[in-house]
């Protein structure tokens, strides 16, 4: 027997270099799940390889504000110089397209989330030690030493900020944190105050067959 799946905002958090990407991409490689990435807006440029469209859509600081002004974005944040932010309209239509829309965002926007949509799922990917964020920072190499740094010292901020969260997850292996990840999901969909009605209303069906 097969429910009609509803959809379900999944929002993953945790410091920069603890691997959110690489966990987030192991997650969509899985079979039977409809996962959606919701495609931020930032005002920070593009890094060597990114695309606008697929990995943000890279805006400038007017067109943000703007957008702020008009009450687009379901949350946003300034992370590190730049803004950051999740276009509302299109997480709207995925959610009721039935999608298991997926969030990559920091802990100021995450708590946005949460207060707007209570139904969330907020999960913070934890790194397995302090020093494990710093090589992986450092080895990426992607940024300055001083935007490492202030890297570094917002991500000791966020960890103290985890409890906000519903679940945490340690990141100390990649297949690891994206298996525990979904034993997440499924347990949420599980929850009865997601299903029942929908499982009711299965019943209802059957009998009148
Ligand atoms: P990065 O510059 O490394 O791509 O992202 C910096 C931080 O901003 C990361 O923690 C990332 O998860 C977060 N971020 C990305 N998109 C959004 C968003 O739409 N809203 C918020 N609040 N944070 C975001």
């Amino acid at each position: 027997m097969k429910l009609n799946q509803q959809g379900l905002l999944i929002v993953l958090s945790g410091p920069s270099g603890v691997g959110k990407a690489t966990v987030r991409k192991a997650l969509f490689e899985m079979d039977d799940h409809n996962f959606t990435y919701s495609i931020s807006m930032t005002t920070r440029k593009p890094r060597e390889g990114e695309v606008d469209g697929v990995d943000y859509y890279f805006v400038s600081e007017e067109e943000f504000e703007s957008r702020i002004k008009q009450g687009r974005f379901l949350e946003f944040a300034r992370f590190v110089g730049n803004y950051y932010g999740t276009p509302m309209d299109e997480v709207e239509k995925m959610i009721a397209n039935g999608d298991e829309v997926v969030l990559e965002i920091e802990v100021e926007g995450a708590m946005q989330v949460k207060a707007k949509m209570p139904d969330a799922v907020l999960i913070f990917i934890a790194p397995p030690t302090f020093n494990a964020l710093k090589t992986r920072l450092l080895r990426r190499g992607t940024e300055p030493e001083e935007i490492i740094m202030e890297r570094l010292s917002k991500a000791h901020r966020e960890l103290t900020l985890a409890a906000g969260y519903d679940y945490i997850v340690i990141n100390d292996d990649v297949e690891n944190a994206a298996d525990r990840i979904k034993a997440i999901i499924r347990a949420e969909h599980a929850r009865c105050r997601r299903s029942l009605k929908g499982y009711l209303q299965l019943l209802e069906e059957n009998e009148n067959e």
